[in-house]
């Protein structure tokens, strides 16, 4: 089948190039014409997933594995193991840097994902610290329910997947505010089931199967419902609820293999 197909194409591009057309060459033509759109078809840019973090393209990207029994299909980049949640961050850091026109940019990174913490350290303007309550896992070592720094300290805060994990969360939501500048933003999407309009706590259930039957993962404390901004404004927070990936469209959020779901970006006045 390859051969035929290069020699239909060769044959094609042969009569194309010489302009001759026999009958047997408009047969073949056409037929190379066929061949071209079908593996054009499996070939095709169009058909090909990209990763915007690392430049990897492929066919597919591939399958995460949860636990033994949960695998969130072809998600995960091979090349720098990027999950669409970051790679969706990559476009939304890009904007919000891109708004600051400052000439440094004070970072705060809770629980630093290293893919977005290259990218950030990447940018010139950005003044980084990332922290974590381990202090083996960030630069520094932060509680984030009592930080140590002042007030009004960074522009802007990145805290994306922890909240779920803090018994406290409104402390750490007040923490969060306390700390950010004014005219700053605040990254602090978690895990959300919109088929749910409150967030579903429960203290009684404390083992790693019972919580990730609730709250969808072994360490998760709690499963958030669509209230979820509602508490980021109790705190002081207005909230911005950011569609732009979703606006981009399907075809783009395939080809990227994003995260199709709001962003919730806590900003402070
Ligand atoms: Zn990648």
């Amino acid at each position: 089948m390859r051969n035929l197909l290069r020699v239909a194409r060769h044959t094609r591009y042969h009569a194309m190039a010489t302009n001759r057309s026999s009958t047997s060459q408009r047969w073949i033509q056409l037929l190379g014409g066929m061949l071209d759109a079908s593996s054009a078809y499996k070939v095709s840019p169009h058909k090909q997933v990209k990763c915007n973090l690392c430049g990897w393209s492929g066919k597919h990207f591939v399958d995460f594995h949860v636990g033994y029994d949960f695998v969130f299909k072809k998600s995960v980049c091979p090349e720098c193991y990027s999950h669409p949640r970051h790679r969706s961050y990559k476009y939304t850091l890009d904007r919000i840097l891109s708004e600051y026109d400052q000439e440094a940019i004070r970072v705060l990174h809770f629980a630093p994902e290293q893919i977005m913490t290259e990218l950030l350290l990447g940018n010139p303007k950005v003044e980084y610290l990332s922290v974590d309550i381990d202090h083996r896992r960030a630069m520094r070592r932060e509680d984030i329910k009592n930080l140590s720094f002042k007030d009004d300290q960074f522009d802007l805060i990145i805290c994306i997947h922890v909240l779920e994990h803090i018994d406290n969360d409104r402390k750490a939501m007040q923490e969060l505010f306390r700390v950010l500048k004014p005219g700053g933003k605040a990254l602090l999407d978690v895990p959300i089931d919109i088929n749910r309009s409150s967030t579903y706590e429960d203290w009684s259930i404390t083992t790693p199967e019972g919580r990730t039957k609730a709250f969808w993962q072994w360490d998760h404390l709690r499963l958030y419902g669509l209230d979820f901004p509602d508490k980021l404004r109790a705190v002081g927070f207005k909230v911005i609820e950011d569609n732009y990936i979703l606006e981009k469209g399907e075809l783009f959020i395939r080809k990227h293999g994003l995260e199709s779901t709001t962003s919730y970006i806590g900003t402070k006045n």
